[in-house]
């Protein structure tokens, strides 16, 4: 097939190029992840995306958003209905036809599998907040495990959409995107990076569902810096990247 390049377009998660009617839109924050009250005017931003990397991403966010979720609670102020959409995500009663039935039961089967003891896990291991409410023992409660995979595939979906949309950057190597997450770092480097977050950097909001502070990381137009806060809980850092470290 010999196509014209202006006909085509650019996914940004696999960075080939398909023909502009396959073009889909990837919800930057996963349509689903917005709370119930978001307002209905609300952006909601969007990248541009083939449609197997779509359908791969919304798979994994339907999954991780399950397991958040449920640590969530019904009560967080930033993400009203967000707890009781993952509990609808694991029932099959729910289900709207015989199909969808049986995927809401293999997503309980799986997630149900995986939840440990609360007292047999290593408290370092819990994400920056997605910990219990406090005062809450660690060991009372199940622990809900994400894998390291796709907490990290979806943060750096978020990372390229957010790049997109904010300056219609696409990371291609050499320039990669490292992640940084809160357990991770010292409370040095995370006073230092916000820092320079709030002096130098915009700050994006979206009606306590996500914020997200962008900088220049040093004097260079390609080293960015990120700071990524979901449903004013769960706080990650990026950095979009050409220099080797
Ligand atoms: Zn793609």
């Amino acid at each position: 097939m010999n196509c014209r390049t202006e006909e085509l377009f650019r996914c940004i998660h696999c960075l080939d190029r398909f023909p502009r009617d396959q073009r889909t839109r990837d919800h930057v924050l996963p349509r689903g992840w917005y709370p119930d009250d978001t307002p209905p005017d609300l952006e909601r931003w969007t990248a541009p995306c083939c449609r197997g990397c779509n359908t791969r991403l919304s798979k994994l966010e339907q999954n991780l958003g399950t397991r958040i979720g449920l640590s969530l609670g019904p009560n967080h102020p930033g993400a009203i209905g967000i707890y009781e959409k993952s509990l609808r995500a694991m029932n099959p009663g729910e289900g709207r036809d015989e199909a969808d039935s049986r995927a809401r039961l293999a997503l309980q089967r799986e997630i149900l599998g995986d939840t440990l003891n609360g007292a047999l896990i290593d408290t370092r291991a819990i994400l920056a907040g997605l910990g219990p409410a406090e005062g809450v023992p660690v060991t009372e409660l199940p622990a809900i495990p994400l894998p390291v995979p796709m907490v990290d595939g979806f943060c750096h979906k978020l990372t390229r959409g957010a790049l997109w949309v904010f300056d219609e950057q696409v990371v291609e190597p050499p320039r990669r995107i490292e992640l940084y997450h809160v357990n991770d770092c010292g409370d040095q480097f995370i006073e230092n990076v916000n820092e320079l977050l709030e002096t130098s950097g915009q700050h994006f909001h979206r009606s306590n569902t996500i914020d997200i502070w962008i900088a220049p990381a040093v004097d260079a137009p390609r080293e960015i810096l990120m700071r990524f806060r979901i449903w004013s809980k769960w706080d990650w850092y990026a950095h979009a990247t050409e220099l080797d470290v």
